[in-house]
């Protein structure tokens, strides 16, 4: 009967694995009795798209070919994707590794990226934190729908700590929770970087394995002063074609390249890489000028992690508080790419 149950579930195909459930890898116990059929599963992600459609796939075809017998399938979540060893971090909490989104100028998506790149790891059964340090227009309330949040206190070990929404599974805290919007452009530097300070080391997060940081554009002071507070283990580059060639993007390699801040750079994602209309599938319009990106990381020995395409669900997602990596499947595709270049990068430093 076990084979048999084994048989079965080698016939039914993971729509995005496009191999069946065997050979995926995705059977992690199968156990049979007279009048029980029991199969544990277990996805690669945190939360697969597809588990509920597949449990019920499955469970229909052992009860088609065993009438009789009780039929129990359980689905586990994540738990594939090796985790970075946990490292003990000051006050900031027990993070085992910080990932900087940067880029020269603001408009090119970094926010964006932020978000979406949050979700893909999320979606590998990582535990994700993101705190949006973008005082100037801190945008990921909205991003994650999560616009009202007002953070809770707690008091733990004598400490207060602020407690950051759950944003989607993913643990945020921006610095919009506390300030109006029209209010970023008046906060002086020195005002910014204390209320970053406090966000960074009184923020109960985790344990996490990553926490990203939503960055300000440009190089700043503000750059300067989280990189003094919390060891970043490396930074990611967001850019457009347009602003890949031109001094921002360069200075804002080179800031983390100094010798005196020495955060390894795990590459570059171009985004806005080039539109595709709905109804011409198959054709790319690189409105901004092709090859850019690839060309500067070819050049400047960093790794091109991905190009993005202008997507209207990017856009819309970013509006409606759902990042569309975690909704549609083909901006799912290049998030998941640029998140396992990431990790791995990660992982090697
Ligand atoms: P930044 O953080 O660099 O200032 P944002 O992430 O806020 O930029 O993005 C700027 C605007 O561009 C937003 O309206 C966002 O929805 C949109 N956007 C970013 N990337 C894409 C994309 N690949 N496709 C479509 N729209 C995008």
């Amino acid at each position: 009967m076990e084979k048999r149950i084994r048989e079965l579930l080698a016939a039914i195909v993971h729509p995005e694995t496009e191999r069946d459930l065997v050979a995926s890898g995705f059977v992690e116990h199968v156990a049979a009795a007279a009048d029980k059929a029991t199969v544990v599963l277990r996805f690669a992600k945190g939360r697969d798209p597809f588990a509920v459609k597949i449990k019920k796939a499955v469970e229909e075809a052992l009860r088609r070919e065993f009438p009789a017998a009780e039929v129990l399938v359980v689905v586990k979540e994540g738990g594939a994707a090796p985790r970075p060893e946990p490292k003990t971090t000051s006050s900031a909490g027990d993070i085992a590794r910080v990932i900087a989104i940067a880029s020269g100028k603001g408009g090119v998506g970094k926010s964006t990226v932020a978000a979406n790149l949050a979700v893909a790891l999320r979606n590998r059964g990582f535990r994700v934190g993101l705190l949006d340090a973008d005082i100037y227009g801190p945008s990921q309330p909205k991003m994650f729908g999560v616009e009202g949040y007002v953070p809770d206190a707690v008091r733990e070990e004598g400490v207060d700590r602020i407690v950051p929404a759950d944003a989607q599974g993913i643990e945020l805290m921006s610095i919009g929770f506390f300030i109006k919007p029209d209010d970023a452009l008046l906060w002086r530097g020195a005002m910014a970087v204390s209320a970053l300070k406090q966000m960074i080391h009184q923020t109960k997060w985790g344990p996490l394995d990553f926490l990203l940081l939503d960055l300000p554009p440009g190089t700043g002071d503000i750059h300067l002063s989280i990189v003094g507070e919390l060891k970043i283990d490396a930074a990611v580059i967001v850019s457009t074609p347009q602003q890949v060639a031109v001094a921002d993007v360069v200075r804002g390699v080179e800031l983390f390249r100094n010798e005196n801040i020495a955060v390894p750079v795990a590459g570059i994602v171009e985004n806005m890489a080039w539109f595709t209309p709905e109804e011409l599938p198959d054709n790319r319009y690189y409105l901004f000028g092709r090859g850019g990106a690839r060309r500067y990381a070819e050049e400047h020995g960093i790794e091109l992690l991905g190009e993005i395409p202008i997507v209207q669900s990017i856009m819309e997602g970013a509006e409606e508080g759902r990042p569309a990596a975690g909704i549609d499947p083909r901006v799912e595709r290049y998030y998941r790419e640029i998140a396992d270049k990431v990790v791995t990068a990660v992982m090697k430093g």
